[in-house]
């Protein structure tokens, strides 16, 4: 489902998967792969919106829960495409790859990554991402800006209503309080989180903010 010009959206498709954000720009950027086995249907659903697998350059993550990066791998086989974390995914690369799946009583998962993103930015031609880091959730959470047209792609910091958990191993409460309060002070016309609906138009994205600061941020 195409977001803007340049921006595509495919919804999580079951569970342990996740939303899928694809930019089609000079370079092309899957950002959180999801699950393995949806990710035929994923590549379905990136040809039938005339993306062609093999013109993926970039595979990178929102943060490394086994949902958002199991499928990076199988993606990077069939694209060609470059795993990049970002320098945090590898500092906490443990504590998202081993001790996350032992606790979900999932096995652990083997990823090697091809490069790194840059500390602070992401630009992949007409679109420039800032790099935001949003620990709470989970230690190594980065958050995608683009404070052009006002988009950011957040993972499992903040939903529809909701909040990512903060019990996995790395998780913290007051942190994520800190990088919620952070995010809310950005203009966002797009807020595209990791699971469940997205918020479009600035004035909801707002309220959805000031929701979970009320209803969900004070319980924890
Ligand atoms: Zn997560
Ligand atoms: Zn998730």
């Amino acid at each position: 489902m195409k977001l803007t010009d340049n921006l595509y959206l495919y919804p999580e498709k079951g569970i342990f998967d996740c939303n899928t954000y694809v930019i089609n720009d000079n370079l092309t950027v899957v950002i959180d792969s999801g699950s393995t086995q949806f990710l035929p249907a994923l590549i379905e659903d990136l040809v039938k919106d005339g993306i062609d697998p093999k013109d993926i350059d970039i595979i990178t993550n929102t943060h490394l829960h086994p949902d958002h990066c199991s499928a990076n791998i199988a993606l990077k086989e069939i694209s060609g495409g470059e795993i990049l974390f970002h320098p945090l995914h590898k500092k906490f690369y443990d504590a998202a790859l081993k001790d996350v799946p032992k606790l979900l009583g999932l096995p652990s998962i083997e990823l090697k990554e091809d490069g790194y993103l840059d500390n602070n930015k992401l630009n992949s031609g007409e679109m420039e991402f800032e790099l935001i880091h949003s620990p709470g959730h989970s230690p190594d959470s980065i958050c995608f800006y683009c404070r052009k047209v006002g988009i950011l792609i957040c993972g499992d910091v903040i939903f529809n209503q909701n909040t990512g958990r903060v019990d996995l191993p790395g998780g913290n409460g007051e942190q994520l309080k800190h990088s919620i309060e952070e995010l809310s002070q950005l203009i966002i016309e797009y807020l595209l989180p990791g699971h469940m609906d997205i918020i479009t138009g600035t004035e909801k994205v707002k309220n959805n903010f000031e929701f979970v600061k009320q209803n969900i941020l004070r319980w924890l």
